[in-house]
């Protein structure tokens, strides 16, 4: 029988052995270890080593590489290591695109009563960022074992748009599913009018039969803590607007929610987003939703409208807040109406002058996504670390930015972007503070950790070994600034 801490003594000094991954299970011990070159490597003392793979050492001791294949041998050994479903507590989805954040991630949460998510990506940004689904799941797994982080975690396949999407990611063990139909949202059923808005509806299967049940239709909700009801009818034209823009995506959602079902049986939980989208989802057309949702079955653990105001990539919230308050607390109101799921917010990242009220008027029925804010932390410990590559980031997000601004909503005056060329080294981290500059990173990334020239990444891997290099130091970063979004959200 081994006991904790003979893996120390037997690897010798040249190893670093990371204290909260130490674990018994069985007759074997297991640890995450720092090879002298700087590697990281799961170590196996005791029988169970043989069910890894990796190198064989002396005195029973097996070194096996961060591989996925180990990845779910552990997950065997410690089920705290596969994705849960989530506790009544706010949940948080910490998007890591560095596959090198989740300790950090860990640390943040501590004090918190928040549920995380740890994996958390969408196709697209698997895609920009040259990464799969299972590679996504295998560095959040591995950075929940290196903390030890036992409390529970899940795993969010974002923004799914197809059968497959759904299929590659639940295949993994993903089991948090965001079905996005916004390519089955048509925002001209805001703008129609008269004869084209019939025409519309005419080609909406059921699109009579609804207009006839909801027309004058009154529908009534409230917050009674908070001594706010809200309450309205519906008037023919607003409703023919609801179903020409939004019936298209219940069917949708609905169908995605069948394939989900399929794949995870009832092990998962279920959002559907329709933030990206051009126009705020209105209270009625959340009624609207949420009714055709729930009565096809659909359970919702979250839903993501677009919520009014300027939600712009990874600075704060820009927009008048009361009327903001005034329209969260109509759909907080609607969504206790239909069975408490919870209001999501995407694009979370620093939105920190309207966490607090997703806090008042929701408590713990409140989903936050974040991602773009830790990659900049991450962009933050370049700036400290190395000056000359941040500069040389910063040229190439430049070049970049008009084309790859376009898939994301933000309105970034390059005008207020000063040249990292001419400021001296220690005033390049400051700049991560400032609107402008933070989202010529932003929406970057992809072309940023994509960018390759004869086979090789140009910056993915220099980023990449600094994070290793300094790796207290990010995770430092990460758990003050994403600590910050918790406070104000608990
Ligand atoms: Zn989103």
């Amino acid at each position: 029988m081994s006991s904790t801490g003979s893996i120390r003594e037997k690897l010798g000094s040249d190893y670093d052995v990371y204290e909260k991954s130490l674990r018994d299970a069985g007759s074997s011990e297991y640890a995450l270890v720092k090879e002298p070159a700087g590697k990281k490597s799961l170590c196996v003392l005791g029988p169970e080593r043989d069910r890894f793979t990796g190198e064989e050492k002396n005195d029973g001791l097996k070194l096996c590489p961060l591989s996925w294949e180990n990845a779910q041998e552990l997950m065997n050994a410690f089920d705290w290591l596969e994705p849960t479903l989530p506790s009544p507590e706010p949940s948080f989805g910490f998007g890591d695109r560095s596959g090198l954040a989740t300790p950090g991630h860990e640390r943040a949460l501590d004090g918190y009563d928040v549920f995380p998510v740890f994996a958390q990506q969408s196709i697209r940004e698997m895609e920009r960022t040259g990464r799969s689904p299972e590679d996504v799941m295998n560095t959040a797994v591995w950075g929940v074992f290196e903390e030890g982080y036992e409390s529970g975690f899940a795993a969010d396949a974002d923004h799914l748009k197809s059968r497959e999407a759904v299929e590659k990611t639940a295949e993994v063990g993903f089991n948090m599913f965001t079905c996005d139909p916004s390519e089955h949202v048509n925002p001209a059923g805001d703008r129609l009018s008269g004869e084209e808005l019939e025409e519309a509806l005419r080609k909406i299967d059921g699109g009579e039969e609804l207009l006839e049940e909801y027309s004058g239709r009154k529908f009534s909700a409230s917050l009674p803590e908070h001594d706010y009801q809200f309450a309205s009818t519906f008037q023919p034209e607003e409703v023919k607007r609801a179903i020409v823009k939004y019936f298209p995506a219940v069917k949708f959602a609905v169908d995605s929610f069948a394939w989900v079902s399929e794949a995870r049986d009832d092990r998962f939980i279920f959002e559907v987003s329709v933030d990206e989208t051009e126009t705020p989802t209105t209270p009625l057309e959340h009624v609207f939703v949420a009714k055709e949702l729930t009565e096809r079955g659909v359970e919702l653990f979250s839903l993501a409208p677009r919520f009014v105001g300027n939600i712009q990539k990874g600075i704060d919230y820009i927009g008048d807040l009361d009327r903001f308050e005034e329209q969260l607390k109509a759909h907080a109101a609607i969504a206790s109406s239909f069975g408490d799921y919870r209001l999501s917010l995407h694009s979370g990242s620093d939105k920190f002058s309207i966490y607090p009220y997703f806090a008042e008027y929701l408590g713990e029925n409140v989903h936050v996504k974040t991602a773009g804010t830790s990659y900049l932390e991450a962009i933050r410990l370049v700036a400290e670390k190395d000056p000359d590559l941040f500069r040389e980031l910063h040229d190439f997000a430049l070049e970049r930015f008009e084309e790859d601004k376009a898939t994301y909503h933000v309105e970034t005056d390059l005008s207020q972007v000063p040249s990292p060329c001419e400021l001296p080294d220690d005033q390049l981290p400051e700049l991560l503070d400032r609107d402008d500059p933070r989202q010529v990173f932003h929406v970057t990334y992809g072309s940023v950790l994509s960018q390759k020239e004869n086979d090789k990444f140009v910056y993915k891997d220099k980023i990449k070994n600094l994070l290793k290099e300094y790796e207290e130091r990010h995770y430092e970063l990460l758990e003050s600034h994403l600590g910050h979004h918790l406070d104000l959200l608990t």
